[in-house]
């Protein structure tokens, strides 16, 4: 089946199916880093660095070309915040931040997310969704973020 179009009928239309609504819906659980009335954080469940992070709009966008401007704006907010607090975390030296849109663009879950990823000098990244992080290593992560995040 053809999926419904949008933005002004040149992209399909958001699906409330996909992983990352039923995360914001309570149905899937995450390793929650932040979470305000716009925007939620959490772990990245295949990291390709260690503190591999996902920043996502409460707001129902598939990409960045359907979201309002001013959820935008705010979710960028959020992406700096976490970032500056996963240099700290993961004594990183560097950091990479990635957005896909579509899948012609490299997007897998079609709810508009930014990645962040610490990364220290020589280290590659992992390949996408390569290798599933042991859930206890998860929380402990998620734990100091959001600790560093609250400047404790
Ligand atoms: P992409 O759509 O290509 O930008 O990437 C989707 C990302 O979501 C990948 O890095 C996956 O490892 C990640 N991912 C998929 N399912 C989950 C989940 N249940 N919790 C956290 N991350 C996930």
């Amino acid at each position: 089946m053809t999926a419904t179009k949008d933005v002004e009928n040149t992209m399909p239309s958001y699906d409330p199916n996909n992983i990352f609504a039923k995360i914001l819906r309570g149905e899937l659980p995450a390793h929650k880093v932040h979470e305000d009335d716009k925007a939620f954080a959490f772990l990245d469940i295949m990291p390709r660095a260690p503190g591999h992070t996902l920043v996502i709009p409460k707001a129902p966008a598939r990409t960045f070309l359907d979201i309002d401007p001013d959820d935008l704006a705010h979710l960028i907010k959020v992406t700096q915040m976490i970032a500056r607090a996963a240099v700290k975390v993961f004594d990183a030296d560097g950091l990479t931040i990635q957005q896909f849109n579509e899948a012609a663009g490299g997007q897998v879950v079609f709810h508009l997310h930014v990645h962040v990823m610490p990364r220290k000098n020589g280290v590659p990244l992992k390949p996408p969704a390569s290798v599933k992080e042991d859930p206890t290593i998860l929380s402990d992560q998620a734990l100091r973020l959001a600790a560093a995040l609250k400047g404790k």
